[in-house]
This record gives C-alpha cells, sequence and structure tokens, in this order.
C-alpha cells in the first residue's frame, strides 16, 4: 500500500503529465512537451540530488530548501540527523558520567586487555599507584605493578579467585588489596584497595603474639627441664609431674606453632625458594608418620619419581608434615593412610587420605581457621594445637597453591594440595610405590 507522501507524489506527476498533454495538444505538439516536461523534472530532481549529497558531506551546512517530495525527504533527513546528534549527546553524556563515577571511586580501578597491557585507570591509580596518562596507557601492567608476587598471581589468579596483597609500588608504607575481576572475553578489572590502616593493625597483633611466644619460651624450657628431672620419681609426684610435663610439652609445641605461622604471616620473605625434592622430603616424613603411627595403621606411599616443585622447602615440609601427622592422630587403629605426589592436568597434587573419624561437611570450610576444632573427642584428646591447618593453608597461599578436602564421618578425609603447574617441573613417567 503506498504512502500518504507517494500517493501525492503519483497524483501530482499524473496532473502535470496531464497538463503537459493538454497544452502539447493546443500547441500540436503532444509528445515532444510532454518528453520537455519530463526532461524538466528530471534535471529538477537531479539538482536536488547533488544538493543533498552536497550537504550529507558537510551535515553542518543549511538544510537545502526545495519544494514537493524533495523538501519531505530534505526533512526527514534533518530530522533523523537531529534525532542522531541527540542520541549521540546523550551517549556521550553517559560515558562522561560513568567516567566521573569511575574516578569519584575511593579504590584505584584499572582496566587491562587480553595481554595484560593496561587500557584505562581512573584518577585514584594516578594517586596511588602513580599512573600517568598517556604514557602508561598500552604498557604491561607487570611492569607498572613491580610487586614481588603480583605477576605470579595475576598468572594464576583466573584459576584461584584469590586476593593478592603487596606494598603499593610508589610507597612501601601504603598497603593495597588486589581483586581481578574478568568482564567480558579480552578485558580485566583491576581493583586495588588502600587497606594500610587494617594491615598495620594486623602486623601489630602478629608482632605481640610472635613476641610473646618468643618471651614465653625460655621460661617454658627451664620449668621442662626441672619437670623432667623429677618425673622419674616412683611415688605420686612422679605421676603428677608426669602430667604437668606433658601439659608443658603442648604449651611448647603451641609456641612453636604461633611462632610459625607469625613467620608465615609475615610480610618478610621467610626463605629462599628451590626446586624441591618432593621425593626426597617424603622418604623423610614417613619416618616421623612411621614413628607416630607405631604399626597401627597401613602406609601407602605413591610418589612420581623426578616430579619436583618450586618453593620454599622448610614450608613445605611443614605443611606436608602437619597433614600426615593428622591423618596418623585422627586414624583409629587398623586404618590406612594413602600419600600421593602426582601430576595431573590442574597441576602437581600432594593427596593425604585416610579411613579416619571423618570431618562433618559444615566443619570443612573453617578447618583452616586458628585453633579451628571439629568438636569431638578425639580432637580434643589428640593435643593437637589447633593451628596446624592453618599453618597450611598460609604455606600453600605463598605457593599460590589450594586446598581441596573432601571428607564423610566415619568413612575418612583426603586432603589435596594443588599446585599451579608454573611451580612443578620434570614430569617423570612411571609411578613408583613406596
Ligand atoms: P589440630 O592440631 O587440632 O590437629 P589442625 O588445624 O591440624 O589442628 O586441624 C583442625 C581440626 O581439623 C582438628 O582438630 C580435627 O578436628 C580436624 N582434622 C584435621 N585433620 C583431620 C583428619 N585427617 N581427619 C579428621 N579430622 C581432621
Amino acid at each position: 500500500m503506498p504512502s500518504k507522501s507517494a500517493k501525492r507524489l503519483i497524483v501530482r506527476f499524473a496532473v502535470a503529465g496531464t497538463i503537459a498533454l493538454a497544452a502539447g495538444w493546443l500547441l500540436g505538439y503532444p509528445l515532444i512537451t510532454l518528453l520537455a516536461v519530463l526532461a524538466l523534472y528530471g534535471l529538477w530532481g537531479l539538482a536536488n540530488v547533488v544538493r543533498l549529497h552536497r550537504w550529507l558531506e558537510r551535515p553542518d551546512l543549511q538544510v537545502p530548501q526545495s519544494v514537493g517530495i524533495w523538501s519531505e525527504i530534505f526533512d526527514r533527513i534533518n530530522r533523523l540527523e537531529k534525532s542522531r546528534h541527540k542520541q549521540a549527546d546523550q551517549y556521550r553524556a553517559m560515558i562522561r558520567d560513568y567516567q566521573s563515577l569511575a574516578d569519584a571511586l575511593p579504590d584505584a580501578t584499572l582496566i587491562m586487555d587480553g595481554n595484560e597491557n593496561l587500557k584505562w585507570f581512573n584518577s585514584t591509580a594516578r594517586s596511588l599507584l602513580g599512573l600517568k596518562v598517556p604514557d602508561d596507557l598500552g604498557q604491561p601492567v607487570t611492569n607498572l605493578l613491580r610487586g614481588s608476587d603480583f605477576a605470579d598471581w595475576l598468572a594464576v589468579q583466573r584459576e584461584l579467585r584469590s586476593r593478592l596483597e603487596m606494598a603499593s609500588p610508589v610507597d612501601d608504607s601504603t598497603w593495597l588489596s588486589i581483586t581481578a575481576v574478568d568482564y567480558s572475553e579480552d578485558l580485566r578489572l583491576l581493583i586495588l584497595r588502600d587497606i594500610t590502616d587494617v594491615h598495620n593493625v594486623n602486623q601489630m597483633r602478629r608482632d605481640f603474639v610472635a613476641n610473646i611466644s618468643h618471651e614465653l619460651r625460655t621460661p617454658l624450657t627451664v620449668l621442662l627441664g626441672y619437670l623432667e628431672m623429677f618425673e622419674d620419681s616412683d611415688d605420686e609426684t612422679g605421676e603428677m609431674v608426669g602430667k604437668m610435663r606433658s601439659q608443658a610439652e603442648q604449651m611448647r609445641e603451641l609456641l612453636a606453632d604461633l611462632l610459625e605461622l607469625s613467620r608465615l604471616q609475615s610480610d618478610r620473605i621467610s626463605g629462599e625458594e628451590d626446586e624441591v625434592d618432593v621425593e626426597a622430603m617424603l622418604a623423610q616424613l614417613r619416618e616421623q608418620l612411621e614413628e607416630v603411627s607405631r604399626n597401627r595403621h597401613r602406609l601407602e606411599f605413591r610418589i612420581e619419581p623426578g616430579l619436583k616443585l618450586r618453593g620454599i622447602a622448610s614450608d613445605l615440609e611443614s605443611a606436608f608434615r602437619n597433614l600426615l601427622l593428622n591423618a596418623a592422630n585422627y586414624t583409629p587403629e587398623g586404618g590406612a593412610i594413602t600419600v600421593g605426589w602426582q601430576s595431573s592436568p590442574e597441576g602437581a597434587v600432594f593427596s593425604v587420605a585416610d579411613t579416619g573419624i571423618g570431618i562433618p561437611s559444615r566443619a570443612i570450610p573453617r578447618l583452616t581457621e586458628r585453633f579451628f576444632r571439629v568438636s569431638n573427642d578425639r580432637a580434643r584428646t589428640s593435643g593437637g594445637t589447633g593451628l596446624g591447618l592453618s599453618i597450611v593453608k598460609h604455606v600453600l597461599n605463598a605457593h599460590q597453591a589450594r586446598l581441596h578436602v573432601t571428607s564423610e564421618l566415619g568413612e575418612g578425609s583426603e586432603f589435596r594440595c594443588i599446585f599451579p603447574p608454573e611451580r612443578t617441573c620434570l614430569a617423570a613417567s612411571r609411578e613408583q610405590r613406596m
């Protein structure tokens, strides 16, 4: 169905044609007159097309004026152009609003592309990180945030979804907590929050605990020495002194764990990273496990030979020991403990599985809290400090590894430490049973 203006055009065309034919008939040349009128009409249309083309090339010029259908065409294009301008202005205003919003955020916000190059940052990033426009745009983010752990963290952050705490690259006394968010296929947002106050309070608390633990160690050692002297007496005193000594021993273990934990939590670098021979380390730990287990459990070690791990040997040993001793402590006589060190597509996995008392599922998320114990008799009487799994968690965090716990009450538990592939080397082909 033709539109109103098309109908009008057809009517006008028919009227003009009829008049031209009538005039031509009066003059005696109806066809020639009709052709002449049509040619004039065509020329007028051509002139309007040229004006339209000129105006479309330079829309800032005055809208061409015309009559009839051409006036309507010019008006309509003019209206469309105006609404397009209005929309573009609205979008520009919206972008300006979002930019001012991002600038007003108290956190430094950075956008990086798929190659981890800086694409955009807000004004807090300028003051907090000393970034400059345009010098730093397009630069690799790892060059701009030169924290010791930043590049390692960024490499594994997608899988771990963890936060990183580090000192500001422009001011050592400012502490930042960094989170990364993927918000499109190849764009990532980095949010850096100033957590200096919280960090300082935590540092004070850690220093206090470390100092107290350190100061208590010497008097406790003296006390233990005297208690050892009296423990051998045959009378009732000997029994009492024995109990006092075992309590004092537990206190010593607690202080040692507290010191270990505060060392791991401190920002000072705790040790040099090496290529750790996990196979050799586990051979030593096996001896300690056998000592604690005293033949009460079946022990099986499944070790992939030659699979090494880049990390701090003493810290890794402490974490692995805690998991092994827990398995022995929480597995009744006759149970089995299976220890694994193997590569997998997600990285190298150290695992300790037992057929022990198990852990209720509601307690699993809280296991790595300091002093957390599942409230059952064995946990209370096991003589543990409640800090072992906290130590494990800190060691794993420092190695960008994660802890995965599965357990069933009365059936047993499995603790898996998954290390990122970048930290492992030399995958071996043969599985060895010890
Ligand atoms: P603890 O020194 O008490 O063993 P941990 O931090 O090592 O402290 O462990 C916290 C709690 O988690 C333990 O008290 C125990 O209740 C539970 N737990 C840890 N390992 C196991 C395990 N293999 N089987 C059952 N429960 C466990």
